[in-house]
């Protein structure tokens, strides 16, 4: 068994973007430059935006955070967005997710210039990943197939089972895992809340993608001897025995298990990290090439 080690990977990936950065500043080249739109102060929000702009200063992009408070209407967010659209100092942005109730977030999704939609949720974007076409792919799903890259993983032919049906995750994982490429080629099954025999389909599969955010829900009995297991899922429980008073909890019952896999994701330790790279190795891309193809 192996441990797909996200946070090797990651920090890898983070000194090759930053040396890339630094041959870009040498030969007088434009800083790659990430901007992000926060309405609100949604505590979670908060973090995973301040996240995103101190992994960029740390491998030297320029970050620009543009914060509106929650009674903003969404012409005014739309315009911002567009603002965005227009600088031409922007290579990239993302609007943080959720948005207030009053906000349409696909309206504000299809505001965005594809070019620059670096969290790939835009449907142009969105729709050329289906084809196989050069896109963003959002950040988890990309992260995902990197690790599966890195780790030199075979996936012609063989079953893989996506749990979890969501428009960031399951679904364009799906998608992603069928292309004819590698990491690719795979006989994909999405399954979701409405899937019946979801524990026969597990059994059958040899690599099994865990996103469906149910803690602990895998366990050692229901995985077939040298499975691949990905595990996405992350719930937060409390926890007396660390720090912060809290820890994070996959949907993989690891212990269980890593014992019968090839290949398996730890959490915290595996996608998560490979989650916020992801972004910024969209960015490096949307600062080099302005247009797609
Ligand atoms: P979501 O709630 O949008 O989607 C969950 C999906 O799982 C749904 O399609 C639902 O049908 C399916 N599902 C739920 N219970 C099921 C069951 N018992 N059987 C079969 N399918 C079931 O969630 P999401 O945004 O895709 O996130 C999934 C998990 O991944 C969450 O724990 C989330 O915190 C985590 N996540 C992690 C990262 C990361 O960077 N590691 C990024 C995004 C999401």
């Amino acid at each position: 068994m192996q441990i797909m080690d996200g946070k090797k990977v990651a920090a890898e990936i983070k000194d090759e973007i930053a040396r890339e950065v630094d041959q870009i500043k040498n030969s007088g080249g434009k800083i790659p430059h990430l901007a992000a739109i926060l309405v609100g102060n949604d505590p979670p929000s908060e973090t995973y935006v301040a996240g995103k702009v101190r992994v960029c200063e740390e491998v030297g992009f320029k970050s620009t955070l543009v914060r509106f408070t929650d009674d903003i209407s969404e012409e005014r967010l739309i315009e911002a967005v567009r603002d965005l659209n227009k600088n031409p100092d922007v290579d990239g942005f993302i609007v943080q997710l959720p948005l207030p109730e009053h906000i349409s977030e696909p309206n504000i999704i299809e505001s965005i210039d594809p070019h620059k939609d670096v969290d790939g949720f835009h449907p142009v974007n969105i729709g050329r990943m289906v084809l196989g076409l050069p896109s963003f792919v959002s950040a988890t799903p990309a992260g995902i197939i990197e690790l599966i890259r890195r780790y030199d993983i075979p996936t012609a032919g063989r079953s893989c089972l996506v749990i979890g049906r969501s428009n960031i995750v399951g679904r364009p994982l799906s998608n992603l895992l069928s292309l004819k490429r590698y990491p690719g080629n795979a006989t994909v099954t999405l399954a979701h809340s409405k899937t019946t025999n979801l524990p026969g389909l597990i059994l059958e599969s040899d690599i099994i993608i865990a996103a469906l955010g149910s803690p602990e829900f895998i366990t050692g009995e229901m995985i077939k001897e040298g499975a691949v297991v990905i595990d996405v899922g992350i719930t937060r429980v409390k926890s007396d025995f660390t720090k912060s008073g809290y820890k994070l909890i996959g949907d993989v019952k690891f212990d269980e298990v890593a014992p019968k896999c090839s290949f398996i994701t730890p959490v915290p330790g595996g996608v998560g990290p490979m989650t916020i790279i992801s972004l910024l190795r969209n960015t490096l891309l949307a600062s080099k090439s302005k247009r797609f193809g």
